[in-house]
């Protein structure tokens, strides 16, 4: 899977993707991830990437025109269209049902905006799709492109060492994941449940999908009512 990432402040999402299990992953080959510079595709004699808001109001509108010449330019390098996602707190809030769908996808594309946002002509044009990470608001996309890319990435093929590692986490089926233990046995007169250390897989397997269970109930019970529903 290809993911480019349209921004003016490319050095805080480059730092991040070379980092950790995605930059690995970028490092082995099982994905791109390119970082492009909006400002570099500006036309404008000052290299401007952004105007005052027509109608007047407070703050900067990001311009149409290197927007526009830095997708042409990731289509032009990729020799494919991506899939455009605009992320704004307007969008559809991510979830990670979408995340799933979006890391089926070859080639993805993510704006992130600043100041006000981005004018809305060439949302217009480009954007299929805008996803938010919460109903508040940030001063800019570029953390919102990195959670998106992180959730988005971690469900290539070959990025985690099985499907497994995310199928039983919290959310990929609906239900928040069973409590985890490491060593030591017992720290600070908290004991491990025993069952974690009979070597029994079938009874640890029922107790992990209790817990599960209570675990939803206890955390989120809007999201267990809806997985009930769905049964
Ligand atoms: N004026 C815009 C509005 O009221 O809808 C908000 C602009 S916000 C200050 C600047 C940029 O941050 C947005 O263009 C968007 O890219 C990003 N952003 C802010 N909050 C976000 C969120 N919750 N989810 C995704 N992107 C967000």
């Amino acid at each position: 899977m290809r993911i480019d990432i349209m921004t003016i402040f490319p050095e805080l999402c480059e730092n991040y993707v070379h980092a950790s299990i995605i930059g690995r992953a970028v490092s082995a080959g099982k994905l791109e991830i390119f970082c492009h510079n909006i400002r570099d595709y500006t036309a404008d004699k000052h290299h401007r990437t952004d105007d005052t808001p027509y109608g007047g109001g407070m703050g900067m509108v990001m311009t149409p025109q290197p927007i526009d010449a830095c997708f042409d330019a990731i289509c032009a390098q990729s020799g494919s269209r991506p899939h455009m996602i605009y992320m704004s707190p307007q969008g559809q809030t991510l979830t990670q049902r979408r995340a799933v769908q979006l890391s089926k996808l070859p080639h993805i594309a993510i704006l992130c905006g600043h100041y006000e946002g981005v004018d809305q002509r060439v949302l217009d044009k480009l954007c299929d799709e805008e996803i938010s990470i919460g109903d508040y608001v940030l001063t800019g996309g570029e953390l919102p492109a990195l959670v998106l890319t992180d959730t988005v990435a971690r469900l290539v093929d070959g990025v985690l060492a099985s499907s497994a590692c995310y199928e039983e986490e919290s959310h990929y089926n609906g239900l928040l994941e069973y409590p985890q233990y490491t060593r030591p046995p017992v720290w600070q007169n908290r004991a491990v449940p025993e069952i974690l250390l009979s070597g029994d897989h079938a009874k640890i397997a029922a107790w992990r999908k209790e817990q599960s269970l209570l675990n939803t109930q206890r955390k989120r019970p809007d999201l267990l009512a809806t997985k009930l529903q769905q049964q």
